[in-house]
């Protein structure tokens, strides 16, 4: 037996006026979610607890049936691995941002212009050329672009804390924060310094170069400061082969969620044109899949840009997009075995496109396959699946559920 995982970053909704009360979910022409409803038995999840707005990587954590508490060390190094930069245990993983400032480091754009990944690189290969010049009181510092003003700083070293504060003020017209210790150890202040240091040192090697020349000339933006947060140590993580006897696989193309799965021990699935963007090309991302089961017996397979479009409070976009998910589940229906594969499709969190952030309402739940115990629940939505058969689920209850229909369960007892 084997199963595939479908999960639609930020799918589920709140009831929309624009859509005359209905959410994007309700509103989008989905038979094949529908079909899955249909056959399968469904119900709502509470992703990390009830009312709780879960981020993509604690969300994907709990999914994948890990403990928050015991697992979750921060998003800087999920995200780093999901990267592909290499992180060790005692290794801190910073997220950053490439930023525009102005001479009293009052930041002016967050994303520098969202400045091109090209552009990105050329600046950093001048900002490793200052660290080595001048490198900072560590064992060993790395920093590496990744798509667009996206970046990573890596530090290594024995006397490094993760308990150390943003320097990113997370919004414009603010000054860039002086990263602080968190707790009363050394190591924590040495950490803040470090930060506090390379915030002044990267600018002063950004400030003038040719790049930022050329943009500034251009009416564009400069890149000519780097902003600290997230903070996070690689988590210690059972992975699901351990504690499932499973052999695992995941398609996703954003690095956050890359790399929980890589945390997690499954084997990254790598889809051209799954991009996560508007313009993911989903179907690629279903035959992949189906072509990845005779491999492997468990497949994740995650779309994210349903999500953007609500950040984006963007209604009409998002079930565009939830309609391109049906596209993924109707090549999944038709290429699957339903005889020997069980197919769930959830969402990790319910995102709002009123407010245009993650809230806390419960996402729906559907999962069809051989012997499932079919409620009466005839279509997919936030509404119908409240009506199924599996009532109201914790994130952390759903690996259980699909490995009982494996054959994968442990008895509890005798
Ligand atoms: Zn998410």
């Amino acid at each position: 037996m084997k199963a595939i995982l479908v999960i639609a970053d930020g799918m589920a909704d709140v009831p929309l006026k624009a859509l005359k009360g209905r959410t994007p979910l309700e509103a989008a022409e989905v038979p094949s979610l529908d079909e899955i409803a249909k056959k399968g038995i469904c119900g709502l999840v509470d992703v990390i607890g009830p009312g709780i707005p879960p981020g993509s990587d604690t969300a994907h954590l709990a999914l994948l049936g890990y403990d928050l508490i015991e697992s979750y060390t921060g998003r800087g190094a999920l995200e780093a691995i999901g990267s592909g930069v290499d992180i060790l245990p005692n290794d801190l993983a910073f997220r950053c941002n490439f930023a525009t400032v102005d001479a009293d480091f009052i930041v002016l754009d967050r994303r520098a212009g969202r400045i091109t990944s090209e552009e990105a690189a050329t600046l950093t290969a001048a900002i490793q050329e200052s660290i080595k010049m001048n490198p900072p009181e560590v064992g060993d510092i790395l920093f590496t672009n990744t798509v667009q003003h996206r970046a990573i700083l890596r530090l290594s070293g024995p006397k490094l804390s993760a308990f150390v504060s943003d320097t990113d003020p997370h919004r414009t017209g603010q000054k860039v924060l002086q990263a602080h210790a968190l707790d009363e150890n050394p190591e924590a202040e040495h950490t803040a310094n470090v930060l506090n240091t390379l915030t002044l040192q990267l600018h002063d090697a950004l400030t003038d170069h040719p790049v930022n020349k050329r943009r500034a000339s251009n009416g564009l933006p400069v890149a000519n400061a780097v902003l600290f947060r997230g903070v996070g140590t690689l988590p210690e993580l059972d992975p699901l082969s351990l504690l499932y006897g499973i052999h695992p696989a995941a398609i996703a193309a954003v690095p956050l969620v890359k790399g929980v799965c890589k945390a997690a021990g499954m084997r990254l699935i790598n889809v051209e044109g799954g991009n996560g963007t508007y313009e993911t090309e989903t179907k690629a991302k279903a035959q992949a899949a189906i072509t990845s089961l005779q491999r492997f017996d468990f497949v994740l397979v995650h779309v994210k840009a349903t999500d953007l479009a609500s950040h984006d409070r963007n209604p009409q976009k998002k079930i565009q997009m939830i309609e391109k998910v049906d596209v993924l589940v109707a090549y999944l229906l038709q290429h699957i075995d339903s005889e020997d594969v069980f197919l769930a499709v959830t969402a990790d969190h319910t995102t709002s496109s009123v407010k245009g952030e993650h809230s806390g309402e419960p996402v729906p739940l559907a999962i069809s396959g051989p012997n499932v115990r079919r409620d009466d629940v005839g279509e997919f939505g936030e509404r119908p699946c409240g009506r199924g058969g599996l009532g109201r689920i914790r994130g952390v209850d759903l690996m259980p559920i699909l490995m009982n229909l494996l054959g994968k369960a442990e008895k509890a007892g005798s």
